[in-house]
């Protein structure tokens, strides 16, 4: 195919994926979002097919019929509150990618001298560098989402200067590898050991808490180490899109970084979490106030009688698949003029964005939907807020208590409400393992059970 139309798809995919992006940052054109996306890829992957060697076209289409024939049956079986993990084991295979390109651009340098082929050995070093990072960081991230390897951060003795050492060394083997012409492929292998060998130190050492920060920034990584296979390839759409995945990823990252008030720096160098001990939460706490449980009548009573309720959802909502019916009790509540609202944390349940896509799968109208910022000074004005499977989210010794290990962390004052209606199972702490005080004040009530089970009755009852 002429060259200038490989390069008119080129441009036209990299402007599709700018609106995707653009779309993505809106509930109501998320849709769009993703049609532009797929839209985008579908007119890169064939521009790229036809651009190269079409004698080993076959080859291609064989290998991404089997990718993809893989990729649709993973992403329909995946629920909802494992795609973390999906998202983190695909990451990995971003960063593998861009190591093997780097080695192959390495074998296969070519015809280059001189300053071009010094620019050429810089870049194989860095995706190497990303690329192996990338590729071991994601799949300690993944194992620790999926519970695999314990959540608790790794803090090995003199760890920063480990770390630091690491970086050093993988310098001096980025010089080895651009000086020497005899042993550059172990060079290039020692960098790729080391680079995987930070990556899995670096993010053991990260703990649970910070783990939606981390998977996000390996996002970004993923983008850069994709944007260096470009520079490699000499392929510009690579290099667009891999800059964009980049860039989104860290604001992805520092937004995040805010809801969570922690400083990115202090998320990388890791060590935040949980110690033994503080896992379990009592169910009295210190002045030995025990929790107060209500029952699926009195709620329905509460809910009724309210003027505004403020609904809460966490990660429990996910699990229990509550999003339906709890559209059909805020239905329910608005036509009999109860105002009723959504408070989405930007953390909620296990993935950025989780509690949005689960409302609009509900078909939840999006003007009731709002985001921590715009809602925290509404509790003082409501009735009943329902915290539906959330924890550290709604935790207050996230703002009055210093020892605990997510103070600092912004959280949805929903204790300022008339009363606080928490639907959970059990005692169990949330993601953090951190017990939540918020059970035990005077105007909680604990409604036990699975979210859905509970909220069908409640739903019954108020009909
Ligand atoms: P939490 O994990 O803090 O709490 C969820 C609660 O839901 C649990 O306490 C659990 O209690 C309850 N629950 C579980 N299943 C059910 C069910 N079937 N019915 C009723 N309740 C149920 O969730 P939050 O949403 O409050 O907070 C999110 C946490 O996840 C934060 O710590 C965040 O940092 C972290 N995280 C967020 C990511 C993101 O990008 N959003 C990614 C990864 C982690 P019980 O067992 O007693 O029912």
């Amino acid at each position: 195919m002429p060259e200038g139309i490989i390069t008119v798809a080129y441009i036209v995919s990299g402007v599709l994926f700018i609106l995707s992006l653009r779309g993505l940052s809106h509930q109501e054109t998320a849709r769009n979002g993703n049609l532009y996306g797929m839209l985008g890829m579908t007119i890169a992957v064939a521009a790229t097919l036809f651009a190269g060697n079409t004698g080993t076209l076959w080859i291609l289409i064989a290998v991404m019929l089997a990718g993809g024939g893989i990729g649709l049956v993973v992403a329909r079986r995946v629920a909802m509150t494992e795609m973390p993990e999906l998202v983190a084991i695909l990451h990995s295979f971003v960063g593998a990618s861009a190591v093997l390109v780097g080695i192959v651009s390495h074998l296969e340098q070519g015809q280059k001298i001189g300053s071009e082929l010094i620019i050429h050995q810089i870049e194989i070093v860095l995706g190497v560098f990303i690329g192996a990072y990338t590729f071991t960081g994601s799949v300690i991230a993944f194992l620790k989402l999926r519970g695999s390897i314990s959540g608790k951060p790794l803090t090995l003795p003199l760890r920063h200067q480990l770390d630091l050492l690491m970086v050093l060394a993988a310098v001096i083997c980025g010089f080895w590898f651009v000086s020497d012409n005899q042993q550059q492929l172990t060079a290039l292998l020692a960098i790729t050991f080391i680079a995987g060998l930070l990556g899995i130190h670096m993010i053991m050492a990260i703990g649970g808490a910070d783990m939606p920060v981390v998977v996000s920034m390996l996002n970004s990584y993923s983008g850069w180490a994709a944007a260096a296979a470009g520079f490699m390839l000499s392929n510009n759409l690579l290099i667009i899109t891999g800059a964009l995945v980049g860039s989104s990823g860290a604001i992805l990252s520092y937004i995040m970084c805010r809801g969570m008030n922690r400083s990115f720096i202090s998320v990388i160098a890791g060590g935040f979490g949980v110690e033994e001990g503080t896992l379990a939460v009592a169910e009295k706490d210190e002045d030995g106030k025990t929790v107060q449980s209500t029952s699926n009548e009195e709620t329905a009573d509460l809910l009724r009688n309210s003027k505004q309720v403020i609904v809460v959802p966490g990660y429990g909502m996910a699990v229990a698949q509550a999003q339906y019916i709890v559209h059909e009790i805020a239905e329910n509540l608005r036509k009999r003029k109860v105002s009723v609202k959504f408070a989405i944390h930007p953390v909620a349940g296990r993935l950025p964005g989780h509690m949005n896509v689960l409302l609009a799968e509900a078909n939840l109208p999006y003007d009731i939907v709002y985001e921590m910022d715009e809602i925290n000074s509404e509790f003082k004005n409501t009735d009943v807020v329902l915290v539906i499977g959330a924890n550290d989210i709604v935790n207050p010794g996230a703002l009055d208590d210093e020892n605990s290990p997510i103070y600092g962390m912004p959280v949805l004052e929903v204790w300022d409400a008339k009363t606080v209606i928490a639907l959970k199972r059990s005692m169990a702490t949330g993601y953090s393992g951190v017990g939540n005080p918020l059970y035990t004040r005077e105007n909680t009530w604990m409604l036990f059970g699975d979210a859905k089970e509970s909220l069908n009755k409640v739903s019954a009852l108020l009909n």
